[in-house]
């Protein structure tokens, strides 16, 4: 696999997307308006039950947790504790049982079809842990299209602006199946970062992915957090954790600890698994 840190090139690229995205009328894009120090995200009371046969599977039991604008909060939990369908609760792919969510000042538990449509193109940014890639399109293609689908515009210079920022600059004409695990996933990254939606949901994002392209990843997704942003990222590496503004545990779909990493954050830099 070819390595890279982003490089003075890259870091042009991304200057220029920072400022478009300064000039960028938020607020008609539909992410909803915040004041500074504002939530983002709220859950209360929220339950997600499956029926299998006969059997009832409890995923999230009483579920109840707040993620505000300038945080990178990373739930913890071993397999099958809830991550997954907590995830796609807060981005609206499905439905709680019960309880209440509420993400960029949007109720999505009384929301319209329509408005959740709406709601999954402009509030949310999704990194799925199977990157899911369009296996047709190329790496330019497939950022091409998130950004259609949030901006209403297949702009291919952000396009090529995003991949030379998570060190793809090399890689746009690539399918899919021509690119290593972690440089799928640098494109699913990529893909979600263009959007320029407020709340970055990352599920097991390095999961696939070697030591340094991990640090990398989290890096880019830590450098999302801001006014009017916040990076929730769900893992069972507890090293990845130490990295989080706070840590919220997961277990059995219950929420067992929501509080700052023992000892404080440590620089990304400095994490080792
Ligand atoms: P995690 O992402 O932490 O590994 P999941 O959210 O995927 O956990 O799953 C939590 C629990 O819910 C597991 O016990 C899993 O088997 C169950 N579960 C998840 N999705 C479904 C489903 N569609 N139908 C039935 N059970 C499910
Ligand atoms: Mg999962």
């Amino acid at each position: 696999m070819t390595e890279r840190l982003p490089g003075a090139a890259d870091q042009e690229a991304l200057n220029a997307t920072e400022r478009r995205r300064a000039s960028a009328p938020q607020e008609s894009r539909g992410g909803g308006s915040l004041a500074s120090g504002s939530t983002l995200l709220e859950l209360s009371d929220v339950w997600r039950e499956y029926t299998v046969g006969r059997s009832t599977v409890t995923a999230l039991e009483d579920v109840g947790l707040c993620v505000s604008e300038n945080e990178f909060v990373v739930v913890l939990g071993p397999s099958g504790s809830g991550k997954t369908t907590l995830l796609n609760l807060v981005g609206a792919l499905d439905t709680p049982s019960s309880g209440r969510i509420v993400v960029a000042g949007r109720d999505l538990t009384h929301a319209s079809r329509t408005e959740l449509s709406r709601f999954r193109r402009h509030a949310v940014s999704f990194i799925f842990q199977t990157f899911n890639l369009f296996p047709s399109l190329t790496a330019l293609e497939n950022v091409q299209f998130g950004i259609d689908v949030s901006r209403g515009r297949a702009d291919a210079g952000l396009a090529r602006e995003m991949l030379a920022r998570v060190g793809l600059g090399d890689r746009f004409a690539h399918f899919p199946h021509e690119l290593s695990g972690g440089e799928q996933q640098r494109v699913a990254v990529a893909r979600a970062l263009a959007t320029g939606n407020p709340l970055l949901l990352a599920d097991e994002p390095t999961g696939e992915l070697d030591f340094k392209t991990g640090v990398e990843i989290l890096a880019l997704l830590h450098a999302q957090v801001g006014p009017g942003r916040a990076v929730l990222v769900v893992t069972h590496n507890r090293e990845i954790a130490r990295a989080a503004d706070r840590v919220i545990e997961l277990s059995g779909g219950r929420v067992i600890a929501d509080a700052p990493p023992e000892g404080g954050r440590t620089a990304i830099g400095e994490l080792r698994w």
